[in-house]
């Protein structure tokens, strides 16, 4: 279902239509109530756990959890969030799209660095003479750094 007079792709936490647009994506119901429910919340929620928090949704009644996948799937691909990466666990979804730093916790749990701690992380592996001797070396493209620090 596409944006139109029977669409409701607003919701009270903003109107998404033009952030879906800007990233080259039609906006759909799912996609937006996938969406809200990540943006939602800083807990970098699995698909599994944005399925559980969107079923309930009067909006997405039958959504299945392949959909939650897909469309999570969509929305990163479309650089509308980011999707982590875990060791041995399942993809984590992440509607902050800038560059930070993680803690990951022992059950895998994940949260962000506060901002000023984040920055002093990053600054260290932003430095572009390291990253060019990195792509020298390894020959490698460096593309988004992303850097989880694991918790005992
Ligand atoms: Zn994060």
């Amino acid at each position: 279902m596409s944006c139109g007079p029977t669409c409701h792709c607003q919701s009270e936490s903003g109107d998404y239509r033009e952030l879906f647009a800007a990233h080259g994506l039609r906006c759909t119901r799912q996609r937006q109530v996938v969406y809200a429910a990540l943006a939602g919340t800083r807990e970098h929620p699995t698909a599994e756990a944005i399925y559980d928090a969107v079923r309930q949704d009067s909006g997405s009644a039958g959504i299945s959890l392949a959909t939650v996948y897909n469309t999570l799937e969509t929305l990163s691909n479309c650089g509308l969030c980011r999707k982590l990466a875990t060791p041995g666990g399942p993809a984590r979804f992440d509607a902050l799209t800038d560059e930070h730093a993680h803690v990951v916790a022992a059950d895998g749990s994940m949260m962000d660095l506060p901002e000023d701690l984040s920055d002093r992380v990053m600054a260290g592996v932003r430095d572009p003479e390291l990253i060019a001797e990195i792509e020298k070396r390894l020959g490698v493209t460096v593309g988004r750094i992303s850097i989880h620090l694991a918790a005992e």
